[in-house]
């Protein structure tokens, strides 16, 4: 009787814990999102048509076209300016994401046993922070 109280009480339970787990990794995947959004529209403030990299054949069109001031090249030499300007900001857009995912060190370490510990963000400072054995004792075993 106690049992089947108890259990009846987790099954009610459950998928409301499910439920709140899932809402707080939707919450977190916004908050990534919108981070990511705030992020990418940062780098592209900064993409200005100073910094933008046209090729020499590209200088080359602008600066005739310039030269020429016929109104027919306005399309050529504004789709061009916005060819770059938006290749310009994926560029730094997918580097940045190469940036995020990509750990710090080539090789962290524990400060205390010198154990390799592989690619991360940082190395930790005591060696109960690495419970897996360390990378330079498989090696000598
Ligand atoms: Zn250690």
């Amino acid at each position: 009787m106690h049992l089947n109280n108890s259990t009846g009480g987790n099954v009610r339970t459950l998928p409301a814990r499910k439920d709140a787990s899932a809402d707080r990794q939707q919450a977190a995947a916004d908050d990534a999102e919108l981070a990511r959004d705030e992020r990418n529209e940062a780098i592209a403030e900064r993409v200005t048509f100073d910094v933008l990299p046209f090729s020499a054949d590209q200088i080359a069109v602008l600066d005739a076209a310039l030269r020429r001031g016929y109104i027919e090249d306005v399309y050529e030499v504004w789709n061009m300016c916005r060819g770059v300007l938006k290749a310009e900001i994926a560029r730094r857009v997918a580097a940045a994401d190469l940036a995020a995912v990509a750990p710090r060190f080539a090789m962290t370490t524990c400060s205390s046993c010198g154990s390799e510990l592989g690619p991360g963000n940082s190395g930790v400072s005591s060696c109960s922070d690495h419970g897996a054995p360390a990378l330079r004792r498989l090696r000598g075993a």
